[in-house]
């Protein structure tokens, strides 16, 4: 990926997450919320991290890298460096991220985390715990541009894009909490549309593959569909997982559902597939939020049957949660699995996503940073 380059993603570079990396007009809009004015220690790269310790001996360098990157530990935590250095970076360099609340499911197998970034704007991020792993469910911009009709934080409209620290801080977060799991999966489908903000993706895919010790094909990204970001990231990214969220297979329906769809209508979508499939030998796997009525009907589930066939893409359904905002339902449970039945039938690898989180409003669809809401 292009972030090999250890000097690819400079800490002023991570500073301007208001840029947009595509141009996507009416879609995105500018930044709403201020970005940081100082960069975090994630957002140094091995170079800026020496240039810092400056006369230090050159072993520091390693130490307070491995403390940074592989441990995810904030100045106060790196036991091994001598405290007049602790307090220097802990002057310096503020956290990413500030917990402002944490909420466990009833089951207790999911976490929700709200967090303030420098600036202002929130995120959250969700921890599944499963019987023989554990999922972090990241965000990648604070708000969404994307305006898809069904999805609480598109409803809620851009702020900005995270810097790689704050991307990273999560994935680190979520670690600690789900000890002794070990965290053995991150999926990109938390706030925002990841494609929208490349580079920083790519460093922190980098970052997490090389320094966590989490590998690619443990790594899935979601995207609504930004095609010439797909065609970047399956030269750069080959083995991390791509699941489009398709929701509709014909352009009427998309465009309505998936505004972007407007810009990269279907038949663009399905090359971009196909030529993920073809340079990278990974499946993509379509994302189907089942909404009553709308999308889960015997014709639906036959031009997804054809799309997916073309596509050879996996069918991840999802049963909707419900979004104040948008005025229909999900489908029945029975409904869902008719509908998998038709799609099985039609010969195509189907999945029905268990809801995890539902009562925290932490399924997907759901993360709409409502506790700044309440505010
Ligand atoms: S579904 Fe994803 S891309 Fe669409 S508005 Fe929500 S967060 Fe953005």
């Amino acid at each position: 990926m292009s972030a090999s380059d250890p000097n690819a993603q400079s800490a002023s570079d991570t500073l301007d997450p208001g840029a947009q990396d595509y141009d996507l007009g009416a879609l995105s809009g500018a930044a709403r919320a201020p970005v940081p004015k100082r960069p975090a220690l994630l957002d140094l790269d091995r170079d800026a991290v020496a240039a810092f310790l400056g006369d230090e001996p050159r072993f520091r360098t390693d130490q307070v890298w491995t403390a940074v990157n592989e441990k995810g530990q904030q100045p106060g935590q790196m036991s091994a460096i001598p405290l007049k250095l602790r307090s220097r970076l802990e002057e310096e360099f503020p956290p990413a991220l500030t917990p402002v609340t944490e909420q466990r499911s009833g089951d207790g197998r999911t976490t929700k985390w709200l967090f303030e970034l420098n600036g202002g704007a929130q995120v959250e991020t969700v921890l599944m715990r499963y019987r023989e792993r554990a999922t972090v469910c990241v965000s990648s911009q604070a708000g969404c541009a994307m305006a898809c009709s069904f999805c609480a934080t598109g409803q809620a409209g851009f702020e900005r894009h995270l810097t790689v620290a704050e991307i990273l801080e999560q994935v680190h977060r979520a670690r600690t909490a789900a000890e002794p799991q070990r965290l053995s999966n991150i999926v990109f489908m938390g706030m925002g549309e990841p494609l929208a903000n490349l580079e920083r993706l790519f460093t922190s895919i980098d970052r997490i593959t090389t320094e966590i010790g989490i590998g690619s094909r443990k790594i899935t990204v979601s995207t609504v569909g930004l095609v010439p970001a797909m065609e970047r990231f399956a030269e750069a990214n080959g083995q991390v997982g791509l699941a489009v969220s398709l929701h509709a297979a014909n352009d009427e329906l998309r465009s309505e559902l998936v505004p972007l769809n407007r810009r990269y209508p279907i038949a663009d979508l399905m090359n971009a597939c196909q030529m993920i499939r073809a340079k990278t030998g990974r499946r993509v796997s379509f994302e189907w939020a089942m909404i009553s009525g709308v999308n889960d009907q015997p014709g639906d589930a036959k031009d997804l049957i054809r799309l997916a066939r073309k596509a050879d893409a996996h069918v991840n359904l999802i049963p909707l949660n419900d979004t104040p905002g948008y005025p229909t339902t999900g489908s029945s449970p029975q409904q869902v699995k008719a509908f998998a039945k038709l799609l099985r039938e039609g010969g195509v690898n189907v999945t029905i996503r268990s809801t995890m989180g539902d009562d925290i409003d932490a399924a997907c669809g759901q993360l709409a940073n409502r506790g700044e809401q309440a505010k």
